[in-house]
Parts: structure tokens; C-alpha cells; sequence
């Protein structure tokens, strides 16, 4: 929605700076917020977050939309409730209209309203409600997180507001403390917009933290207790971190935050934030699924622009396992299976040739088009580098492209373009640099990296890979709940299944398309009796590149492996 207009008034009462304030011009007018977590049972998985505002002179229409909340996310049985929403302003009690527009909560003015607004409610959070993404507000042991969006019912004015939060953590256990993207405990935001609470992440309770003590930017943060050893993850993404801060030039390390919970409807889902992700966990969560995820995400905070899937998630992939491999943190051959997988996708794929506009209108209703994206965007990082590292007799690499990219944004303040991009490339190689970008926007030319476009450890060879095939269904690779027209010969028939049965997935079809040897498993409900079967959804093999080490490199020196690396 658009909020409406309120007009802070010109000249406004100087209130008494808190701790931690901004030097900005007195006449910035401030909104205040107290949060005070109470009623958190992490038996029932539910908590409250009592909430009171003052925002300094305030005039608005009746009518005027003063504040909006988010109620619902992805799969979420019911709403997060928002009860005894009270506003006043300098007279008195204002009342409100409450209506859902355009899947927002939003609460009109019922009055004219002016001078100080203060306004107070209730948060319910309860976990029952489910919703896939993990920046949903949740109760996790002793503590609760989420989005601000979901958090908050926030005021709805123009122009720019100072922030304070201050918190009240009297009803939490001993030794609760709190945390947002921007600070832990109290803290007062510079002058800006107040949209800036959408997407701030909240957590408080009794919290847990890798690394412990100061870290550069970094700092991960839960309530919960994970089953497994989150610390050292943790740890491994905070050094990882620190590697790609250099890695992309930073001239000082900038803040990032990673706020864990469990997440029993979606394990693994992140959501990325400004200078920050929420992350669940589950069951099967491994210190190993963190690695690999984090490895890729933070590839974002640096790279992400607005040129498209093939640009933000392809340069992602490409560097999600050979930074930390530069970093030390992973050993050479985790790095070649990470370039392997990601090419049997690439190379098995039956849309392989499809230009990159069928990407977006297909990437939530045929998987084959959304891994594409990135499948193919990094084997065209891969191919640009092996080119970039041959013409320039090893001076340069893809890596300089990308720095370049990236201080387009930092240093100029602008959002990089693909213009910017083609003039990189033809800089760096002439027609041939934009001759390979237009072949893989226009899906004409297969990305076929030089033998050694991943190092001179590497070396490419020509191997058998089975194509992704479930077996039944059509060519979509959707989730089907019913199975339908199986084939007759596929390993989903010689598993037993038959038309008609119908499926509850145990694993994602995601991770079964990218791993050629993984097996899905599946809950089958057929005549009222339910039963597990699992089965390796590949069809016909087909002849595929691979890279394979080239003898002897395993044991080398690492940095005699990375060709264009300047640390
Ligand atoms: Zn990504």
C-alpha cells in the first residue's frame, strides 16, 4: 500500500536525548518505541509483544491510513493478531478504522488528528500459525524473533523520522537481553525513512551468539537449542565472512547479522534482509547445510543488483564454495563437487537452451526454469573467467569484473546497469566478452567453460550423468499430489507407485534434482493405507562435461590452484 501523507509539524518539542541519540538537527522528529516481550512459553510455542509508539508532532486528515501491519506470510494457518490498539493525540482517544487492503492490516484515522500521537497493542505471537519463511515472528526457548513488518503495526508518515527502541525485558528470564539488525539493546536510528522497520529483524530472550565477543561485522544470534554444534557453523560463516569482505574490497567490513530459529515447516529457508538473514532450522539441519547455504547467501550481500537472476544468483553460485575453498575453509575436492553438481544440472537440463526471458515467468511454476538461472548464470561466470584468465595471461580474472561491479554501488552510489556490465566485458575482451553474454541471454550458446576456467587444478572431462526424471507427471517438475501418467519402466514404477496414489513429499525435489545419486523419499496414501518409498528420480543417462583434478593437486599448495587471486 501507499502510505498517506502526515505532515510533521515545522517546529517540534526538543525532547531529552536518550543514550546512544544521533547528532542530527533537532527539528528531525522522533519516533519512539517500546517493546516489551511478556507471556513467552516455549512449551506452547506463544508470546505477546506489548508495543507503545510516541511520534512528535503529528497532523493528519480523517481518513489517513496511520499505521500498517503484515498479518499473514506463505502458508500461515491465521493471522498474527494485533489486539488494544489504542491511538490519541493531544485531545484525547482517536478512533480508528481497521480493514485488510491489498492483504495489509491498516488502521484509518476515524478523526483529524495533531500534535503528539501515542498509540500501545498487543502482539500475539504463537507458532501454531506455521508460514514457510523464518522472518515470521516465533517463539524459540526462551526468546522470540521476527521481521518487523510482522512485528509491528507501523505508522504509515512521510518524510524522515529518527527511530529509538527501547526495550523493557522484566518479563523474560534472567539474563535476557536484545537484539535487532541494527544493534543489541537500545538504539536511536539516524534520520530516515520509518520504512526502514520493515524489513529490521527483532529477536530478545535469553540469546546465544557465535563468535562470542567481537568479530568484525558479524554476529549470529539464536534462542533456541539447535541439535547440533550451530557454534562452530557459526564460527566457519563469521571467518568466511571476514575472507569475503576482502575478497570484494571493502574498505571496512560491514555490519552483518544472521538471526537463527527452528523452522519445523521449512527448514533451511532464509530470509535475506538489509545487512542481515533469518535463517530456520530443522531436524536434518547439519553444520554442513549452514555452510553451504551461508556460503552462497552472503555472495548477496555484496553482488546483489537489480540485472536480473542470471547476474545476482549465477555469480552466487559461482563463488558459494570457491570463496571459502580460498578462504581454507573447505578442502579442493568440496569445491569440485560444488562445480560438478552445479554443471550435471546445467548440462542435463531440458531447457537448457531457453532464452533467459522465459526465466521469470516461469520461476515459481517449473522448477527446470528457476534452477536455470542459476545453474546457467554460473557456468557463464565460470566460461567469462576462463576467457578474462587466458587473454590476460593470468593478470586478470572474472573476480576484477565483479569488484568492479560491486564499487559501482559502494564507491559512486549507483545501481550498477547491464550496460555497465557489457562495457566491463568489452573492455576486458572485446566482442567475444559480449558475443558470450548474448548467447546466454538469448539461451543460442551453451556455457562451455575452458578446460581450466576453474583453476589449473582442474580439468574437464566428458562423463555420465541421468537425466532428472520423477517418473510420472509431466515435464514441470511441480510437487504433484497425485501421481499421473507414470511411465512404465521409470524408477518411480519399478518403486511401486501407481496412478492414482497420492504423495506427500518427506524430501524437496529441489535437492534431489541437483544431487544425480540422491534418492526421493515419499509418504504414499492409497486405499487408506499410508506407507514411505523412496526411489532415484533419474531417467536416460546422457553424456555431460565434468571437471576432475588434475593429479597430483589435492596435495599442492592451495594458492597454486587459484589462478587471478590476489590474497
Ligand atoms: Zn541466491
Amino acid at each position: 500500500m501507499k502510505p498517506l501523507t502526515l505532515i510533521p509539524a515545522a517546529f517540534v518539542a526538543i525532547l531529552s536525548p536518550a543514550p546512544g541519540i544521533s547528532a542530527d538537527a533537532p527539528s528531525t522528529p522522533l519516533l519512539t518505541i517500546a517493546l516489551k516481550p511478556t507471556q513467552v512459553d516455549p512449551v506452547n510455542g506463544t508470546g505477546d509483544v506489548n508495543v507503545g509508539m510516541t511520534i512528535s508532532n503529528v497532523s493528519a486528515g480523517k481518513g489517513a491510513a496511520l499505521l500498517a501491519h503484515q498479518p499473514g506470510g506463505p502458508r500461515m494457518t491465521r493471522p498474527i493478531g494485533i489486539d488494544d490498539l489504542h491511538l490519541s493525540d493531544g485531545t484525547g482517544l482517536v478512533p480508528l478504522d481497521r480493514a485488510i487492503e491489498d492483504g495489509m492490516e491498516v488502521w484509518r484515522a476515524g478523526r483529524d488528528i495533531s500534535g503528539e500521537v501515542r498509540l500501545s497493542y498487543r502482539t500475539r505471537i504463537d507458532n501454531s500459525a506455521g508460514g514457510i519463511l523464518s522472518s515470521i515472528p516465533y517463539v524459540d526457548g526462551p526468546g522470540i524473533s521476527g521481521i518487523g513488518s510482522m512485528l509491528l503495526a507501523i505508522p504509515q508518515l512521510d518524510g524522515d523520522y529518527r527511530i529509538a527502541v527501547r526495550w523493557d525485558l522484566s518479563d523474560l528470564p534472567a539474563g535476557a537481553r536484545a537484539a535487532t539488525t541494527y544493534a543489541d539493546g537500545d538504539f536511536t536510528l539516524p534520520a530516515g525513512p520509518i520504512a526502514r522497520l520493515d524489513r529490521t529483524l527483532f529477536m530478545a530472550g535469553v540469546i546465544d551468539e557465535a563468535p562470542r565477543g567481537q568479530s568484525g561485522g558479524f554476529k549470529a544470534l539464536w534462542t533456541g537449542s539447535p541439535q547440533f554444534d550451530l557454534r562452530a557453523a557459526m564460527d566457519w560463516s563469521a571467518k568466511a565472512y571476514h575472507f569475503y569482505s576482502r575478497f570484494f574490497a571493502d574498505p571496512a567490513e560491514p555490519r552483518y547479522r544472521i538471526f537463527l530459529r527452528e523452522n519445523p515447516y521449512n527448514p533451511g529457508n532464509g530470509t535475506a534482509t538489509i545487512h542481515a538473514f533469518a535463517m530456520g532450522l530443522g531436524k536434518a539441519t547439519t553444520a554442513k547445510k549452514m555452510e553451504t547455504i551461508l556460503g552462497h547467501e552472503m555472495t548477496h550481500t555484496w553482488t546483489a543488483n537489480e540485472l536480473g537472476k542470471w547476474y545476482t544468483e549465477g555469480d552466487a553460485v559461482y563463488y558459494q564454495a570457491r570463496l571459502p575453498w580460498q578462504a581454507g575453509l573447505i578442502p579442493i575436492e568440496e569445491y569440485l563437487t560444488d562445480i560438478n553438481l552445479t554443471a550435471a544440472r546445467y548440462y542435463t537440463s531440458e531447457v537448457i537452451d531457453a532464452p533467459d526471458k522465459d526465466v521469470v515467468p516461469n520461476f515459481w511454476t517449473d522448477l527446470r526454469y528457476n534452477v536455470l538461472s542459476y545453474d546457467r548464470g554460473a557456468m557463464y561466470f565460470a566460461m567469462l573467467n576462463g576467457e578474462i584468465v587466458h587473454e590476460s595471461g593470468g593478470a586478470r580474472s572474472i573476480d576484477d569484473l565483479v569488484r568492479a561491479m560491486v564499487a559501482i554501488k559502494r564507491d559512486e552510489g549507483n545501481e550498477p546497469t547491464e550496460q555497465d556490465w557489457i562495457a566491463l566485458l568489452r573492455n576486458e575482451l572485446g566482442d567475444k566478452g559480449v558475443r558470450i553474454h548474448e548467447g546466454m541471454i538469448s539461451g543460442a550458446m551453451r556455457m562451455v567453460p575452458r578446460s581450466d576456467a576453474f583453476g589449473p587444478c582442474f580439468h574437464r572431462v566428458e562423463a555420465s550423468v541421468r537425466r532428472y526424471d520423477l517418473g510420472f507427471g509431466g515435464p514441470q517438475l511441480k510437487r504433484l499430489k497425485v501421481v499421473e501418467n507414470l511411465r512404465p519402466g521409470s524408477e518411480a514404477a519399478k518403486a511401486g507407485l501407481r496412478n492414482g496414489d497420492r504423495l506427500d513429499y518427506a524430501d524437496s525435489t529441489e535437492g534431489t534434482m541437483r544431487h544425480p545419486d540422491l534418492k526421493l523419499t515419499v509418504r504414499v496414501t492409497r486405499e487408506g493405507r499410508t506407507f514411505e518409498t523412496s526411489f532415484l528420480p533419474r531417467g536416460a543417462p546422457m553424456r555431460i562435461y565434468q571437471w576432475e583434478l588434475v593429479p597430483g593437486s589435492a596435495t599442492r599448495k592451495g594458492n597454486r590452484c587459484r589462478v587471478g587471486e590476489q590474497h
